[in-house]
């Protein structure tokens, strides 16, 4: 990392490549974020402000947070990264101040996206039913209100996107939506069978397969499996040549499905009709 004044400018090392699945998102946040970095001299030669804010939201373990680290990456931005609940969590004050302190974090160290996971917590429905209804200004509120002036503040074209990630879209206080701040909300679906495909092939690259290993056919037997999830079935099976024989040299198809029936996956048809 190259160090800007005093602040440590990190750059992701995830690229779009690392990520199975999910051809069109990929273009969409593409063109939201990556562009109007990376070209930021012809979007203002035009007159075009870009967006300043993505919404991210999907089940969990589908990769929202390695999408937007992934932008960051292919913009070559500086990335920081909050999450809602420990921000939600925070003393009196520190959460806003950990905002502020952010933003400000992230004007140094532009090009820059700031990553807010656990969205919901931090801008919570002002009429949520968690909420304080004594007339008291809630902590959600005012980390609410110290967000929207922040994102308020983002000028044109000084290079901060701001990418957010939520499990419940519908918790969202409406204000975050307003132009100028999350313009575009993007769905991240579950994968498809091709989706588990490729997230399988990315996650056993650097295993040794034996012949017998068909990732076509664990794909489909994978439904309603996250990409997470996947992960931890190739690291499963893996795991389970080593039990068998801790000199063993290859990963065979009996380890995946011996991973596969002690592994169930996270999701349930209920939460995808949602
Ligand atoms: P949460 O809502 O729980 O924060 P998320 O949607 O942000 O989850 P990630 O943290 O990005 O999900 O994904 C968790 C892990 O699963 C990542 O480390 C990643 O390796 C793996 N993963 C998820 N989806 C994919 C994918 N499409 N391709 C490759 N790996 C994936």
């Amino acid at each position: 990392p190259s160090i800007t004044r005093g602040i440590t400018k990190e750059i992701s090392t995830v690229s779009w490549d690392d990520i199975g699945g999910l051809k069109d998102l990929k273009k969409e946040l593409q063109k939201a974020v990556e562009w109007p970095i990376k070209h930021a001299a012809a979007f203002s030669r035009l007159g075009i402000s870009p967006i300043r804010g993505v919404l991210l939201h999907g089940p969990p373990g589908c990769s929202k947070t390695t999408l937007a680290k992934a932008a960051a990456h292919a913009a070559q931005a500086s990335f920081f990264s909050l999450s809602g609940a420990e921000l939600y969590s925070k003393y009196v004050g520190e959460g806003e101040a950990l905002l502020r302190r952010t933003f400000q974090k992230a004007r140094l160290a532009s090009p820059s996206i700031i990553f807010f996971d656990e969205a919901d917590a931090i801008a919570p429905k002002r009429t949520d039913p968690g909420g304080n209804s004594s007339g008291n200004v809630t902590v959600g509120e005012r980390l609410l209100s110290t967000l929207l002036t922040e994102m308020d503040g983002l000028e044109l074209a000084t290079g901060i996107m701001v990418l957010a990630a939520t499990n419940r879209p519908h918790a969202i206080d409406a204000a975050l939506m307003r132009p100028g701040r999350f313009d575009k909300v993007l769905y991240v679906p579950p994968p498809d069978v091709e989706g588990r495909f490729e997230i399988l092939r990315i996650h056993t690259r650097k295993m040794k397969l034996a012949e017998d290993v068909d990732l076509w056919k664990i794909a489909e037997c994978t439904e309603l499996f996250t990409g997470a999830d996947l992960e931890g079935l190739c690291r499963e099976a893996g795991m389970a040549a080593l039990r068998e024989n801790i000199s063993a040299t290859l990963i065979h198809n009996t380890h995946f499905q011996g991973a596969r029936s002690s592994l169930s996956p996270s999701l349930t048809k209920a939460v995808l009709d949602k």
